[in-house]
């Protein structure tokens, strides 16, 4: 047991001392029983905290937030959104509360936060509460994220609370510790731009230098700068969602983050069967967040960011300075499409084999890519597969490959050119190449039918083996063993048609 003497956490918590007025101070719901579903382990060791305490009962009891660990000082931040392309002024941590910071062995600072943690001021009509299952949706794909090398917020923990949650149906209530490099949002500029308070903006944008560029403090173009390292974050990282196939399904500005981490994985999917129309969210019935658009929202949400921290950036209180902000801020969101394409490509060379960077063929290269692309889609390939089985190829072996292929012939044909293109880029053994292929190319990724299964079996029979089973082969994407092929296995056709995800639930 763990004395109550020796604090779970280290807290140092820079939000709740840096800025106040930009959140309420909240306590977590108490709840029935708490009960610990989940621990990250290599997470905690990260973060330098001790695993047999928080698996201990007062562990869970903290995890559920029936207690408030020492040093916490929980929260519930401020934010405002567009979600769906239309604006409320003030959304805030309805359900989740930012317990504290904590400085990581590496020295970073990292949010601890709830989510499903009750009421808070900022609730509307929600009951501030998650379930099991969601929550365990979290942790698999964040953990597959990261696996991914894709930047992303981690659960940290998943503690039941013997409640239950009450959707279309009752359902077991969870409780979900999340890290975050930070929970700064888009649309936490965009609340206090809305409101007209300049102070607070600036003060909101020095914390967000502070944490997240540091070297940009005191210049003089500072938020304007701050601008365009949100949009180089979001670039990469976008870039990496489209490469592996990642369809977050609600990228509303509240689920933007300024540190470049992807947040809030709520109706998200990966794709199967390659098609950029690919929408997956329930609640998305337009297609705004289709696969294919993601690139084009991500610029209309950093438009938001601009337009939210335009007010901050004139050199002086002049017409000429505003119209000059205007135009300085317009630029970065016109070179957002040229940053995204270059983070793209990179990535697409990667997965071509082609990664030496001294022999890139830029435009030769995208078409390329796009040709490849343009198959799957045309043949309904497997996006990931897809891409996997090409580093046979590469390897010598096209057998595999070609049995996605229901017309072969188009294949052969991109096949002859890609080789070309390979043998001018040096002296690589295919071996080689294929290695280098198979790291850039997932053989595992969370498909969605595997997901479903493995939340169903914890959520309904509360049998935890079929997600721990799930999260370890994801969490081991790039290497092909026999006992994880079932997970590399696409969904039947048939299930992927009528698949959906929910969202807040
Ligand atoms: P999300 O879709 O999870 O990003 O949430 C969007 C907004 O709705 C945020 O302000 C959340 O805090 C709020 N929200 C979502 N679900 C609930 C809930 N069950 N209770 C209260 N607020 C919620
Ligand atoms: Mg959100």
């Amino acid at each position: 047991m763990q004395s109550p003497s020796i604090p779970l956490f280290r807290f140092d918590n820079s939000y709740a001392r840096d800025l106040e007025g930009f959140y309420v101070r909240w306590k977590p719901a108490q709840v029935a029983q708490p009960r610990l579903l989940f621990l990250n382990l290599a997470l905690a060791d990260e973060l330098g905290l001790d695993p047999a305490a928080l698996q201990s009962a007062q562990g869970a009891a903290v995890l559920a937030g029936n207690t408030v660990p020492e040093g916490a000082e929980p929260l519930a931040q401020a934010y405002a959104g567009h979600q769906f392309g239309g604006f409320s002024p003030q959304l805030g941590d309805g359900r989740a509360l930012l317990l504290g910071e904590v400085i990581d062995r590496q020295g970073r600072r990292r949010d601890i936060a709830f989510k499903g943690s009750g009421r808070t001021p900022f609730s509307r009509g929600g009951d501030g509460k998650a379930a099991v299952g969601p929550m365990l949706r979290e942790v698999l794909i964040g953990e597959a994220m990261h696996a991914l090398g894709i930047p992303t917020t981690r659960a940290l923990a998943v503690a039941a609370t013997g409640e239950p949650v009450y959707r279309e149906k009752a359902l077991p209530g969870a409780v979900l510790a999340r890290v975050a490099s930070s929970h700064l949002r888009v649309g936490t500029f965009q609340f206090y731009a809305a409101r007209g308070e300049h102070d607070k903006l600036r003060q909101l944008a020095e914390y967000a230098i502070a944490r997240h560029d540091p070297d940009l403090a005191g210049a003089p173009q500072r938020y304007l700068a701050l601008l365009g390292r949100v949009a180089q974050r979001q670039a990469r990282l976008i870039a990496q969602w489209m490469n592996v196939g990642f369809i977050h399904g609600v990228m509303n500005t509240d689920n933007m983050t300024i540190s470049g981490e992807t947040i809030d994985y709520g109706p998200c999917a990966f794709m199967e069967a390659y098609d950029p129309q690919a929408v997956f969210s329930s609640i998305d019935s337009n297609g705004r967040y289709a696969y294919g658009n993601q690139p084009v929202i991500a610029q209309w949400n950093l438009a938001r960011l601009a337009e939210a921290l335009l007010p901050l950036m004139p050199q002086e209180d002049s017409k000429e300075a505003a119209d000059r902000a205007v135009e300085q801020a317009t630029a970065v969101i016109h070179g957002f499409p040229a940053l995204y394409q270059a983070a793209l490509l990179r990535g697409q060379r990667d997965k071509l084999g082609l990664a030496d960077a001294a022999q890139a063929d830029e435009a030769g290269d995208a078409a390329l890519a796009n040709d490849w692309l343009g198959l799957l889609h045309a043949q309904g390939v497997d996006f990931t597969l897809g891409w996997r089985r090409l580093a046979d190829a590469a390897a010598g072996d096209d057998s595999l490959l070609r049995a996605l292929f229901p017309e072969p012939q188009a294949l052969l044909e991109w096949l002859a050119r890609w080789r070309a293109r390979c043998e001018m880029q040096g002296a690589i053994s295919p071996e080689a190449r294929a290695q280098g292929m198979r790291r850039a190319n997932p053989w595992i990724i969370p498909r969605n039918h595997r997901v479903e299964e493995a939340l169903a079996a914890a959520s309904e029979r509360d049998d935890l083996a079929p997600f721990e089973r799930l999260l370890s082969a994801l969490r081991n994407p790039y290497e092909e063993t026999p006992e994880h092929a079932s997970y590399a296995e696409p969904a039947p056709a048939a299930l992927t048609a009528c698949y959906q995800t929910f969202c807040g639930t």
